[in-house]
């Protein structure tokens, strides 16, 4: 598929939240000729962008930056009224974080509703792309209505939840597998398919419905996502427990095209700044709701769990972990984003120094976020440094880097030539050869040799 053509008629954008999803956001909008102003209330990271430099890694975006700042049609400000008055569309991307009883904390998507409602000028559309359980827009309206009862019937709220994934968010953005508008106004409706018509052209279905059906779509798509992971790794413990692979498995399970193989990869479960948050607030909403939706907790628990199988294999490999060096490759929570937060390795770091490890961990982008998180992680600037020594290397994430270490130089600069593979990602058969003890995920272990662990 060709990229979406640049628009005849531009249309002027406001994002509120400049993060993953606001950033990305500004830059597909800004790329096909709309005229786009960020506004965020971190100074720092609205003085970065406006430096033209990206806040976080995602692959392309930088490169995509500078080109739509220099040509004008992307610009950063620290007055959210210079992002709104005038706009035709001021999306809502702020955070969405998970409060103390499981519920998404609405508290900033509230703020930017307000200061959006005082700073419009005339008719706008207002659109949710942040992650709100279902009746949200119907509390957004009210709020919008009470700080402009003058604009009454002027200011459309639509949902238009966003389904990019952190390291393909670009591409995600250019080529959306669907664009869900959800909404009751006809004039909200036309001025959102004139916004996306770039992108329609290029071939992206528009799914138009009401605006809580879009809402909930966003928590069921994100909430199955997970379900698939969480089946994955539930079935990676049938497999350590009867002999079975779980990669012939779920090679078997996704070659059926009404299961699919995508999300599929048994390990340490998933992270990142939507799933957890994300399965707690729908749990916690199906809940409210009269329908308490079991199955969710279940997936939740089964994740928590994967973290711990790991913990008990490490374990196992290094007979003790008390004073052991483990190296943890991998920090962020998946390849490709610098992104730490809920991050399972991280989560794998915390239990091992909590049992007395000393670990030293190595990524290729998200060492000095970890190191913030975790003071107590060693951070390596290389993965063989991380190995110098070491009882037993951990692979946390799926960086494709790793597939190319020299494995026959990593072993032989460990105490012992342990290697759990914490994303099932090395090739077994290389491992072996290379004279590693290999262990992953739901699989089963190819040699056991006890005079090369680390009793
Ligand atoms: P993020 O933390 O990267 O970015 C949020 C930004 O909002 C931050 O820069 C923060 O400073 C800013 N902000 C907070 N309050 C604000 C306010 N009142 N006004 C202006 N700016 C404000 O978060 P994110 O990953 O971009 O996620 C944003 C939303 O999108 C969440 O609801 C998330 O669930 C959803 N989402 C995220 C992803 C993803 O992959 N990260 C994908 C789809 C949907």
């Amino acid at each position: 598929m060709n990229d979406p053509s640049m628009v005849a008629s531009a249309m002027a954008v406001g994002v509120i939240g400049t993060g993953h999803v606001g950033l990305i956001t500004c830059l597909s909008f800004a790329s096909v000729g709309h005229r786009v102003t960020g506004f965020d209330v971190d100074a720092s990271k609205t003085e970065t962008l406006r430096q033209g430099r990206m806040p976080f890694h995602e692959p392309g975006g930088q490169a995509m930056l500078e080109v739509a700042t220099a040509s004008g049609r992307l610009a950063f400000t620290d007055d959210i009224a210079e992002a709104v008055a005038g706009a035709d569309v001021v999306f809502i991307c702020v955070g969405t974080p998970i409060g103390a009883s499981g519920a998404a904390n609405l508290l900033a998507v509230e703020q930017a509703a307000r200061e959006i409602a005082r700073a419009a000028t005339g008719p706008l559309v207002v659109a949710e792309k942040s992650t709100v359980p279902p009746g949200t827009a119907s509390q957004l309206g009210r709020t919008l209505g009470e700080e402009r009862p003058d604009l009454v019937g002027q200011l459309d709220l639509l949902s238009n939840p966003e389904f990019l994934r952190e390291g393909r968010g670009i591409e995600d953005a250019l080529h959306p597998d669907r664009i869900v508008v959800g909404g009751s106004s006809p004039r909200g409706f036309a001025v959102m398919r004139r916004l996306y018509q770039p992108f329609l052209d290029a071939g992206s279905p528009l799914i138009e419905t009401d605006i809580t059906s879009a809402e909930l779509a966003k928590h069921a798509s994100n909430a199955f996502l997970a379900l698939k992971i969480s089946y994955a790794n539930a079935l990676a413990r049938v497999c350590e427990a009867s002999g079975a692979d779980i990669e012939a498995v779920t090679r078997i399970l996704g070659g059926d095209s009404r299961i699919g193989p995508d999300f599929l990869g048994a390990g340490l479960g998933f992270g990142g700044y939507c799933f957890p948050k994300d399965l707690a607030a729908f749990a916690h909403l199906s809940e409210r709701l009269g329908y308490p939706f079991p199955l969710l907790s279940e997936v939740a628990r089964i994740n928590d769990e994967a973290v711990q199988v790991a913990v008990a294999m490490i374990r196992d490999a290094v007979s003790n972990l008390e004073g052991k060096r483990i190296a943890l490759l991998g920090l962020s929570f998946k390849p490709d984003t610098d992104d730490i937060r809920f991050s399972p390795s991280l989560t794998l770091a915390r239990a091992l120094i909590a049992e007395g490890a000393s670990v030293a961990g190595y990524d290729p982008v998200a060492g000095a976020a970890a190191k913030e998180e975790i003071p107590e992680l060693q951070v390596v600037d290389d993965p063989y440094d991380a190995a110098t020594d070491a009882a037993c290397v951990v692979i946390g994430t799926a960086w494709p880097e790793f597939r190319a270490l020299d494995l026959a130089r990593l072993r032989e600069l460990m105490a012992f030539p342990n290697l759990v593979d914490g994303r099932n990602f090395l090739d077994s058969e290389s491992a072996e050869k290379a004279g590693f003890n290999y262990r992953a995920m739901g699989r089963p272990q190819l040699r056991s040799d006890p005079q090369t662990s680390g009793v």
